[in-house]
Formats: structure tokens, C-alpha cells, sequence
């Protein structure tokens, strides 16, 4: 068997491995071969790993700022010294190559690195506000308590990650629950972890959606922090309610990309591709649809599709390998449909579309003469399928890019610096690039508008919504 792969990764609650009778298998989604076998967790799991943070809390929460820094760099350390194992884990379960271009598995550890660094480097101080005479007041930032956090499977320990840091800089314990699908990278990352942290201050619970509602539900939770779809962000939001629990939400998003006229397409392809293609288009701030002028709509189709063309798909193990597969049969389906219902309502294949192997592994489709009132236009597609819609006139391509429930991301390519701004301007939401995409820094608040969530994470913002605002009134005596 091999130590690497072929192995059971138990649940840690307070520091220990916990199983339950119910076993799952999780199998790589370019082949179906067994990539390891995890517990699937219950809510009395939840209730055990909730209790175990509560009672590592006084004493996590007690540490000096700076002790809680030197941990985050701690783990950043334990990442760095399993980087090749923790990466092979995360292609073999989600798919992603190892490299692919620099933004494979072994980028996602990179991140994972990245961010524990970085979040070590933050700090929130204390403020002096003004006050009366004879008066002062200080407000303090202090930790809620258990932080509940949920995850999906595109970038399963990166979003993790995300969540763990922040939580634990700030002076929280955790309970995480990684996603069904993909929960074996998490659980590895929480069992190392706890070789350098307290028992109890990171505890992982595995299993679907009705452990994902006890953990958001639980009455001893004080944020839940969720990374998902809409449909079960506002599940949470609802669970979440009924205990007054503050939650973050970073749900699902429809990026559109404007080319403004004007603009050499050719030399823009590249930046587009990647944008709209990184993890095989499995990304939530990817690009979801292109708003070209009509015409340059010709151009640009074909430079894309020399690029879907040129890109390797296949098993991420491999060397060479660009692209991996969809991440699960349920999202290849999705994909696969919404691109037959384009094609059959007018859009023009120019490249991609057909499967690679026999797992979930898609070539990249490029959709020329896409239309807005397309589902693979109005939805999110979350793979590697990428609507290009050709526009009138610029007020009609605003108009189109706004419509619709998301508003995470959306990026501006091209034209001149004064019309760019005006578009960047006009676009609702909560990140706008301009001649690029995708990309992200711990230092750099990022979060959705509309229904793609609330709240925001990374940099000091980030920071505080794990934290409660605690202000000090204090009188002079005499
Ligand atoms: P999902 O909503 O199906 O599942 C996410 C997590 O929620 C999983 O762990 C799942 O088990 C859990 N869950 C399911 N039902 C639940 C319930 N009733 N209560 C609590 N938890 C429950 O999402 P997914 O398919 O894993 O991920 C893809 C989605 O995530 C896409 O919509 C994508 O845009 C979004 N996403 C957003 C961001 C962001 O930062 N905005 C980042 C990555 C992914």
C-alpha cells in the first residue's frame, strides 16, 4: 500500500483520530482510482469537535499576539515541509495538475504557505477614539470563540487555509468540515497540525451536507465561516439565524470579461484563457463569460480556441498535463449539458467540448455567437466551458454584465485608461480587474456583492470579522 495515497484519513477532534462505522471512499476524478478512504463524520462528531474548541479556547485565546504570529508561522513551516505530499494529495483527489503553467496543486500549497505567512504578519491594535473630557475609550478587537467553517472541493486546502488562519491568528478554535468530495487534503493538513498545535484548538469533522447543517446550526458556534454555492450559503445564513451566529459567506459568482473596442484581441487572449480556465474553470473569481464587440468577436474566437486547442488535458499526475478534470460527475454533467443547450441554441463550437479518458476530464470549449439569454451566459458554468457573446454597442455590454444574481468578480480589457475606469466604475461588483483576472493577495481584502456573499476575507479586514469589537469606557477619578 502505498503510505502516501492508499491510506485511511481519520477525523481529529481534539487532537485525536476519531472514526465512525461509515467509510468513504474517495477516488480520483481523472480514472476513478482509489486515492484513499476517510470516516464520514456525524453530528454527535460535531458536537465533540465544538466541544473540544470550546475548551481549548481559554487558554488559545490567552496566548500573547505574538505567540499566536509565531504558530501561524509554524504551520506555514508544516506546510513547507509536506509540500510534495499535501500536493500529490490534492491532485489526486480534485484533479488539478501538479504545475499546470505554475497554478497547479503544487501553486495551492504555495498558497497555503503564502497566506499562513502573511497572516502571521497581521495584527489588529487596539484604538483610541475620542471622547469627552475626563473620558477615554478604547476599542479592542477580541476573538469570538468557535468558528465553524465549511469548504468546497475546487481548492480544498487553500480555502481551508483561508478560513483556519485568520480564525486561529485572531485567537478562535476551529471546527472545520472540508467538502464531501474532497476531503482528503484537509484532513492530512488538520493531522500535521496538530503535531505543532494545543489538542483541540483545530478539530476536522468529514461528511455532507446534513454534518454541514449541525455544524452551521450548532447553538455553541460563535461565526460560521462557508465557501460554497449560493443554494447552500443561504441554508447556512438560515441555520446560522436561529443561533444569532455572525457568518461570512463567499458563495458563487458569474465573472463577466468586457473587451472594450479597439483593443488588439490576440494580445489579450492569453490573460482571457487563463482567467476564464484556471482548475479547469472551477474557480469562483474566474471568467464565466466574455462581452466582445461584435467586431472583434471573430478575432478573438479564434485566439482562444488556438490556445483550448494547444492545452494538454489529461491525468494531473502526468508531466505536461495543463489541465485536469472536472472535479465530479455531478459538475461534468452540469457542464456538459449547459454546452449542449448553447450549441443547440445557436452558439458555434470553435473548440473543445469533448471528453479526455474515461473520468471527468474535459477539453476546454470555446462557444462563439453565445447570447445573453443562454443558461451557460445566465448561470454559473464552474468548468471548462467559456461563452463568448458578442456586443452592440458598450452600454449594452454594462447592462449585460450586471444582470443577474452575482457579483464577485469582473475584469475590463483594453481601450483607453479613461473609458476603462468608466466601465470598471459601472460594474456591480465586489472585485474589478482591469487587464487581468483571477488574481489574489493575502494583504488584499476579497469578497463578493449581490448574492455571491457577504463579508470579506484577507488583509486586516479580513482579520476583524473573526474578531468581536469590545470598547472601554473609563472616567478619571476625582
Ligand atoms: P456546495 O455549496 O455544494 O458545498 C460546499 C460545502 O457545503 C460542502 O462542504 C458541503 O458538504 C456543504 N454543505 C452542503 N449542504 C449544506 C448545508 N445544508 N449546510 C451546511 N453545509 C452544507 O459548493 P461546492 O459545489 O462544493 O463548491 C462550488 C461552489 O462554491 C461554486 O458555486 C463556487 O462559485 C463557490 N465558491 C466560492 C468561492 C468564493 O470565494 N466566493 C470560492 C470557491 C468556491
Amino acid at each position: 500500500m502505498n503510505k502516501i495515497f492508499d491510506r485511511h484519513y481519520p477525523m481529529i477532534i481534539d487532537g485525536k483520530p476519531v472514526d465512525t462505522d461509515s467509510v468513504s471512499e474517495i477516488r480520483s476524478p481523472f480514472d476513478g482510482e482509489l486515492v484513499g478512504t476517510c470516516s464520514l463524520g456525524t453530528a454527535e462528531a460535531v458536537d465533540a469537535a465544538v466541544a473540544a474548541a470550546r475548551a481549548a479556547f481559554p487558554a488559545w485565546s490567552g496566548l500573547a499576539d505574538e505567540e499566536r504570529a509565531e504558530f501561524c508561522q509554524k504551520i506555514g513551516s508544516v506546510f513547507e515541509a509536506h509540500a510534495v505530499e499535501l500536493a500529490s494529495l490534492i491532485t489526486r483527489e480534485q484533479g488539478k495538475p501538479l504545475v499546470a503553467g505554475g497554478f497547479g496543486s503544487q501553486f495551492e500549497v504555495g498558497g497555503c504557505i503564502g497566506w499562513s505567512m502573511a497572516t502571521s504578519q497581521l495584527s489588529l491594535t487596539e484604538e483610541v477614539l475620542p471622547a469627552g473630557e475626563g473620558l477615554s475609550v478604547v476599542q479592542r478587537r477580541v476573538p469570538k470563540g468557535v468558528v465553524g467553517s465549511i469548504t468546497p472541493w475546487n481548492w480544498p486546502l487553500l480555502i481551508a487555509v483561508w478560513h483556519i488562519l485568520p480564525a486561529l491568528r485572531t485567537g478562535n478554535c476551529v471546527v472545520i468540515k472540508p467538502s464531501e468530495l474532497t476531503p482528503l487534503s484537509t484532513l492530512r493538513a488538520v493531522e500535521l497540525l496538530n503535531e505543532t498545535l494545543p489538542a483541540g484548538v483545530l478539530n476536522v469533522v468529514t461528511g455532507d451536507g446534513l454534518v454541514g447543517a449541525a455544524l452551521s446550526g450548532h447553538p455553541d458556534i460563535d461565526k460560521i465561516i462557508f465557501t460554497g454555492s449560493t443554494a447552500t450559503g443561504k441554508k447556512v445564513m438560515h441555520a446560522a439565524a436561529e443561533n444569532i451566529t455572525d457568518c461570512s459567506l463567499e458563495l458563487g459568482g458569474n465573472d463577466p470579461a468586457i473587451i472594450l473596442p479597439g483593443t488588439p484581441v490576440e494580445a489579450i487572449a492569453p490573460g482571457l484563457f487563463f482567467g476564464a480556465f484556471i482548475n479547469a474553470g472551477q474557480t469562483c473569481g474566474a471568467i464565466k463569460r466574455v462581452y466582445v464587440p461584435e467586431a472583434d468577436h471573430d478575432a478573438l474566437v479564434a485566439a482562444l480556441a488556438e490556445l483550448a486547442q494547444a492545452t494538454v488535458v489529461g491525468n494531473g499526475l502526468d508531466d505536461g498535463v495543463a489541465m485536469g478534470p472536472v472535479q465530479n460527475e455531478a459538475q461534468y454533467e452540469k457542464v456538459r449539458k449547459l454546452t449542449q443547450d448553447a450549441l443547440k441554441s445557436g452558439a458555434s463550437l470553435a473548440a473543445g467540448g469533448e471528453p479526455v479518458g474515461n473520468g471527468f476530464a474535459l477539453r476546454p470549449a470555446i462557444l462563439g455567437n453565445c447570447r445573453q439569454d443562454m443558461a451557460i451566459v445566465t448561470e454559473e458554468q464552474f468548468g471548462p466551458a467559456l461563452p463568448i457573446v458578442p456586443y452592440p454597442n458598450l452600454e449594452q455590454a454594462i447592462e449585460w454584465a450586471n444582470e443577474g444574481e452575482f457579483g464577485l468578480c469582473a475584469s475590463v480589457w483594453g481601450g483607453e485608461s479613461a473609458e476603462r475606469e468608466n466601465v470598471a466604475n459601472a460594474i456591480n461588483a465586489g472585485t474589478v480587474y482591469i487587464n487581468t483576472h483571477a488574481e489574489l493577495n493575502p494583504m488584499v481584502p476579497f469578497g463578493g456583492v449581490k448574492a455571491s456573499g457577504i463579508g470579506v476575507q484577507f488583509g486586516v479586514e479580513g482579520l476583524k470579522s473573526f474578531t468581536d469589537s469590545k470598547v472601554f469606557y473609563e472616567r478619571a477619578n476625582g
